[in-house]
């Protein structure tokens, strides 16, 4: 798409002030899939492969990964409208066409943008505007309206450049809905064109908005269970085992052929089971290659299968089954690490310990068992 690359400059909108959000960060700095709202756009933004993108910002100060990819910034105005008249007069790119595009909507479908594209570069219009249909009944103080007849207006929108700054330099309101208002509302006959958007274009513009966007997105969601023993033997003053990638002073020490860390491996297969992927003695059987291996490897191997699938974690239930060693002393320190090795919140792993109360080989000190039960959800 070579044409995307030369033709259009994408503006995107990330100056707002969030006072309808009632968290103090700022709303574009919010998570939604694990990700923020700049990030999802920008991201997008970089997939579709437009090379002249300028962000528009106010102080918000840029999370550390955005650097990787370096849009041009330019400083918001006070209002929205202001923003917009800044990025197409000062911007170092003077493309044919641009594109802007509110931060605060998550660009939920890349095929809308590209049937922008194409009809901005067909020249046919000046201008391209999204919109969707309302299903709602529509009061108008206190009257029924026909919604039939109601146009329910997003962004991104395309435009034609050169008759953009002419509408903007000659406007007087600063503060626009948005940019199509311009031609909408002009007195010179624009071509523009709606073009229907049946995809869920939320508008973040209060906290339960994210919310509801994190919902639908934890449509699909998979469940798996993983469970693995090991046999132990007593150990001497200096041995130490494996526990959730921690290594933890012990009485007792793990037979295993790799490090033994029944946690790990637990999760491992869990996340393998979740993504219907069977088990880790299929990718790593008893071979002189995983021989004393490091149990991080495996579980390094399910995240990267999860991440490819996009799959995130849900929430991670843990169960140990074992007289010894007390799991209390080192909780912490294995929630920290697992959340570390998952890239997860602490919030959403448990550890649960119980003793076999003295019963069968367990018990009897003879094995240490681990069951790891996980939820994920595609994003
Ligand atoms: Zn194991």
């Amino acid at each position: 798409m070579t044409l995307i690359k030369s033709n259009i400059h994408f503006i995107l909108l990330a100056g707002g002030n969030s006072t309808r959000f009632s968290t103090k960060n700022n709303k574009l700095l919010n998570k939604f899939k694990n990700k923020t709202l700049l990030e999802h756009n920008l991201e997008t933004i970089k997939k579709l492969n437009f090379a002249k993108v300028t962000l528009v910002i106010n102080d918000l100060k840029l999370p550390k990964n955005i650097s990787v990819y370096k849009p041009e910034i330019i400083k918001g105005g006070k209002t929205r409208t202001l923003s917009v008249k800044n990025a197409i007069l000062h911007s170092k790119f003077k493309s044919r066409n641009v594109i802007i595009h509110d931060c605060a909507r998550v660009i939920s479908s890349e095929k809308l943008i590209n049937r922008m594209v194409k009809l901005i570069l067909s020249n046919k219009y000046d201008c391209i505007v999204p919109y969707s249909k309302c299903t709602d009944t529509i009061l108008n103080q206190g009257k029924d309206m026909n919604r039939k007849n109601i146009k329910l207006i997003k962004t991104p929108q395309a435009f034609n450049r050169s008759k953009l700054v002419k509408l903007h330099k000659i406007n007087q309101n600063s503060n626009l809905n948005d940019d199509s208002q311009l031609f909408r509302e002009s007195k010179s006959q624009f071509k523009i064109k709606f073009l229907l958007d049946r995809n869920i274009n939320l508008k973040i513009t209060y906290k339960e908005d994210l919310e509801s966007l994190n919902k639908i997105a934890k449509n699909e969601i998979r469940t798996g269970i993983g469970y693995d023993i090991h046999k132990i033997i007593k150990g001497t003053k200096s041995s130490f085992i494996y526990l959730g990638g921690t290594k933890i002073s012990s009485k007792i020490k793990i037979i295993s052929h790799s490090n033994g860390d029944v946690i790990l491996h637990a999760i491992t297969d869990s996340i393998l089971g979740a993504l219907s992927l069977r088990d880790i003695g299929t990718y790593f059987p008893n071979n002189k290659k995983n021989h004393k291996r490091d149990s991080v490897d495996f579980l390094n191997f399910a995240i990267k299968k999860m991440n490819k699938e996009n799959f995130l974690i849900n929430n991670i239930d843990l169960m140990i089954v074992s007289e010894e060693p007390k799991i209390n002393p080192y909780y912490n320190k294995m929630i920290l690490k697992i959340s570390s090795l998952l890239n997860i919140n602490k919030s959403i792993i448990t550890i649960k310990a119980t003793t076999n109360e003295k019963s069968g080989l367990i018990g009897e000190k003879e094995f240490i068992a681990c069951w790891s039960s996980i939820s994920l959800f595609k994003y």
